[in-house]
């Protein structure tokens, strides 16, 4: 049967790595993988991460199997970081391990789907595997603009969706440091956004995969704190690969406030059902080295610090890019304004490959780049080669 199968395009952006690997030029910049880098180019394990990885091989006693929910101390200890002081919002929400962010985006909207979701509405653009997920779990999606053209939130784009969807539709919202645009939505806009979504009845799912990377934890919170406030039912996808940089390891967690505790249990064992016959139970080595992180207070600042630098960091590139003003063809300012690891240029397909082939920069066919990919000295260079290409 297998003649059946035709070959599918591989990742393009894990096209794109290997032709990185490839390029024997000493000069050369990646912008394209979406990991943070430090100002030496590299990705390196946390200190935090290393102290709680010792511990976890000091103290683990043993790696039977746990469950689909995975380490619900993991899942617990998160919580107070995405709800706040009332985490469980007087037992009206839990959560369960999942393998990565995208194993969280996954059981959402297999749950979504489950619960009768006749369609998900996505801005875009969006990460590309949100579209691949939707497809493949076999829902309709519908897209609407996330940005307009001068590099803020289109407001008006998502109301107008959240307003007119109602409860038999979910729309799929970024928590902040928007992949890929860099483009989110400011405290007012969420407080219009929550209203939307409380006075139609429509579902929220919201994708958390870079809290802490943006202004900060409490402060990446507030928009997805404020939705959650206004409405009976949403859930949340998380991602700790990123603020954590446990990437491989596959730490992610997926949220669900219902309307009761009874209404809750219904949904994770819905949720617990789902995961068990996708991946059975999540990784576990990740999770439980966060959750080592997060239970001692000592490690917890460490980390913190550590975020603390990435986000510093970030911000020193964006506004390096942001006080140079123009290159060539592009305006650079706005992603001064904008958070997170990731920025759109306004570049041709054709721009794009004279970058790479003339200049050894190397970014997604759409125009992202991974501002983390840029270091105080290379950044002159990638200002000079985008003002060549676009001038
Ligand atoms: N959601 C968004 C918006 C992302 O950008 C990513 C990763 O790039 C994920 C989810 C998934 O993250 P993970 O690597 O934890 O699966």
């Amino acid at each position: 049967m297998l003649e059946n199968l035709s070959p599918q395009s591989p990742d393009a952006l894990l096209a794109l790595i290997k032709m990185y690997a490839a390029d024997e030029r000493t000069d050369k910049i990646d912008l394209g993988v979406g990991v943070y880098r430090t100002g030496q180019g590299d990705t390196p394990v946390f200190e935090a991460v290393k102290q709680a990885e010792q511990k976890l091989v000091d103290t683990q006693s043993s790696k039977a199997y746990l469950g689909p929910e995975g380490d619900m101390g993991f899942v617990e200890a998160l919580m107070p970081y995405i709800f706040g002081d009332d985490p469980t919002d007087g037992g009206r929400i839990t959560g369960m391990q999942t393998p990565g962010g995208t194993g969280a985006v996954r059981l959402a909207v297999a749950l979504a789907k489950a619960a009768g979701a006749e369609r998900v509405h996505m801005g875009v653009p969006s990460w590309p595997n949100h579209a691949q997920i939707l497809n493949d779990v076999g829902v309709e999606t519908v897209t609407f603009s996330h940005a307009t053209d001068v590099g803020t939130a289109d407001l008006d784009a998502v109301l107008d969706v959240i307003k007119a969807a109602g409860p038999k539709e979910a729309v799929l919202l970024h928590g902040s440091c928007h992949n890929p645009t860099g483009i989110d939505y400011s405290d007012e806009y969420w407080d219009a956004i929550a209203d939307a979504f409380a006075s139609s009845g429509t579902f929220p799912i919201i994708d958390a995969a870079y809290q802490g990377l943006g202004h900060g934890m409490e402060e990446d919170a507030l928009g997805m704190r404020k939705v959650l406030a206004a409405v009976p039912q949403a859930f949340v996808c998380y991602s700790c690969d990123k603020n954590f940089g446990v990437y491989r390891d596959r730490v992610g967690a997926f949220y669900a406030k219902a309307e009761d505790a009874e209404q809750l249990a219904t949904v994770f064992s819905n949720a617990n059902a789902l995961a068990r016959a996708s991946w059975s139970m999540p990784p576990d080595h990740g999770a439980a080295t966060v959750r080592l992180i997060l239970d001692d207070p000592a490690m917890t600042q460490v980390w913190l610090d550590e975020l603390e630098t990435m986000r510093e960091r970030l911000r020193l590139v964006r506004k390096t890019l942001a006080d140079a003003g123009t290159a060539g063809g592009v305006d650079l300012r706005p992603i001064g304004q904008q958070n997170g690891l990731f920025a759109i240029l306004p570049v041709t397909p054709e721009q794009v490959k004279a970058l790479r082939e003339d200049h050894a920069i190397y970014m997604a066919g759409s125009g992202r780049i991974n501002v983390a990919g840029l270091t105080m000295n290379n950044i002159g260079k990638f200002i000079d080669a985008l003002a060549a290409v676009t001038g």
